[in-house]
């Protein structure tokens, strides 16, 4: 079943800046997909297109299913629901509590006047404890956030994103500003969400190594085009 499908996408910016070009691919559902590239390769437009973040200039995008490119107010709101999207800058709001950053998941799309607030049930408490449990948070939920170690910071960015049921992850270098300990703890966690619930988990890499050990499967970018395109049994050790 395919989640994903980029056919013959085209991203120009509007200075003239080719994002990405003549990009066709598709990802099956419950994939775990590395995008390899050098900087400036595309790997972060690429991903920024499946939400719609950014709008390419040609070509068709469809997930689940349904094209994206024309979507507007509520069935854009939804896609966005559907795909939760990790930075490598975790965009946590840092003096509020591990708690309060990951409640604020469930704003987003759908904003009550309460949440807006900051008031939440019962049940979206104890939501936002089972996506801790996850990600083996939980014992930290009342600590501030600035206060944990930036591989912590990121797991709870990841559980912030669980609060939206996300059937798809995009993680644009999540572990760029980590060291190796935490950086482990961190794909171990995209993985086990990719494997326990199924979510199709798309993450730009630099290192290579690391996406040898976890991708199903490596595609790579250079000068926004998909230059590489290989299931990981296919992946050689050589450079
Ligand atoms: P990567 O994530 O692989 O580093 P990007 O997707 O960020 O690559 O960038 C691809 C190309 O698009 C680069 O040449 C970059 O400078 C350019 N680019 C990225 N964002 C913008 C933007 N908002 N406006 C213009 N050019 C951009
Ligand atoms: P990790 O367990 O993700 O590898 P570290 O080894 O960096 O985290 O940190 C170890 C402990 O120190 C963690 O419990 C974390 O909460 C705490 N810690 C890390 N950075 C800070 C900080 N800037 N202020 C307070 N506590 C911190």
């Amino acid at each position: 079943e395919t989640m994903i499908k980029f056919d013959q996408v085209n991203k120009i910016y509007e200075n003239g800046t080719v994002g990405l070009k003549d990009i066709s691919f598709e990802v099956p559902r419950g994939e775990f997909l590395v995008v390899v590239g050098l900087s400036g390769a595309g790997k972060s437009t690429l991903l920024r297109t499946i939400n719609r973040m950014h709008a390419i200039t040609s070509g068709n995008i469809e997930v689940n299913g349904q094209s994206i490119i024309h979507l507007k107010g509520k069935a854009l709101r939804e896609l966005r629901q559907q795909v939760g999207m990790i930075f490598q800058s975790f965009n946590l709001v840092k003096r509020s509590s591990v708690l309060r950053n990951v409640l604020s998941g469930c704003v987003s799309y759908y904003p009550t006047w309460k949440s807006v607030c900051g008031l939440f049930s019962k049940k979206d408490q104890q939501r936002a404890y089972a996506a801790l449990k996850q990600v083996s948070m939980a014992e930290k939920i009342y600590m501030r956030a600035d206060e944990l170690s930036g591989g912590q910071q990121q797991r709870v960015a990841i559980a912030r994103t669980l609060m939206q049921n996300p059937q798809i992850i995009l993680a644009d270098e999540p572990i760029a500003s980590l060291d190796p300990v935490t950086t482990k703890a961190v794909m171990d966690d995209l993985k086990r969400l990719n494997q326990k619930l199924g979510i199709t988990v798309i993450v730009n890499l630099h290192s290579v190594e690391l996406a040898r050990e976890y991708a199903d499967r490596i595609i790579g970018l250079r000068a926004g085009q998909l230059v590489y395109d290989e299931p990981i049994a296919n992946v050689t050790t050589e450079a």
